[in-house]
């Protein structure tokens, strides 16, 4: 029998970037019924943890488990890029192919491109070729990737000026705002919980309900 169950992909750059830009969007995928694969690039190294690297690293990637498990996954895969010093790599960009070619995702999710923060753009770069590059018949020996309905850029640090969609999250928004606090040692540094949900209320009001994510196609 045909499932119509859907399958999300989101590529975040940091740990807490998969929650603040779709983590709404995810969670009522996945009551719906859909699953969802969650790929952090960086280490998340430099996080104002005090502590060796490993320490922080460990505690981000703990974070991050517990966050993903309240929006209802477990599917993680963490890619260790060092953290604000991403660089556009052509084997980073088959690293997110792979997982695109393996996952064969219905939807796509990935920051938007005038992301003040440099490691969001690279991300958006990086995923914009992986994304290219599966859909191409450049690749010879290689299987393409026709299943993907729609690639979402999401916002994060820097909002967007227009957007394609906006996605309801008011059932949802205690469910988000729980899996952002699990990043407890984000938390402790800004205030995530108000500016994420203030985002959300205000892009709520635009469209018509309580609270939104926004999305770039
Ligand atoms: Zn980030």
């Amino acid at each position: 029998m045909h499932s119509n169950k859907s399958k999300h992909l989101v590529i975040a750059p940091h740990h807490d970037d998969e929650i603040i830009g779709c983590g709404g969007t995810i969670a009522k995928a996945i009551q719906n019924g859909d699953q969802a694969r969650i790929i952090i690039v960086t280490m998340g190294e430099f996080s104002g943890i005090d502590g060796s690297i490993e320490n922080n690293v460990d505690i981000r990637e703990k974070e991050c488990r517990r966050a993903c498990g309240i929006i209802g996954t477990q599917d993680i895969h963490f890619l260790k890029e060092k953290d604000r010093d991403l660089t556009y790599r052509r084997d980073l960009v088959e690293k997110v192919m792979m997982h695109i070619d393996e996952y064969e995702p219905d939807y796509v999710y990935y920051p938007h491109s005038e992301e003040a923060d440099r490691d969001h753009r690279i991300v958006n770069e990086v995923t914009g070729e992986a994304l290219f590059l599966s859909r191409s018949h450049f690749l010879r020996n290689k299987k393409r990737t026709n299943r993907i309905k729609r690639c979402l850029q999401y916002e994060v640090w820097t909002p967007l000026t227009t957007y394609q969609f906006a996605c309801d999250i008011s059932g949802v928004i205690d469910q988000k705002i729980e899996a952002l606090n699990a990043y407890k040692s984000q938390g402790a540094i800004l205030h995530l919980e108000n500016g994420v949900k203030g985002l959300n209320a205000y892009r709520g009001m635009q469209a018509g309900t309580d609270f939104a994510e926004i999305f770039k196609f």
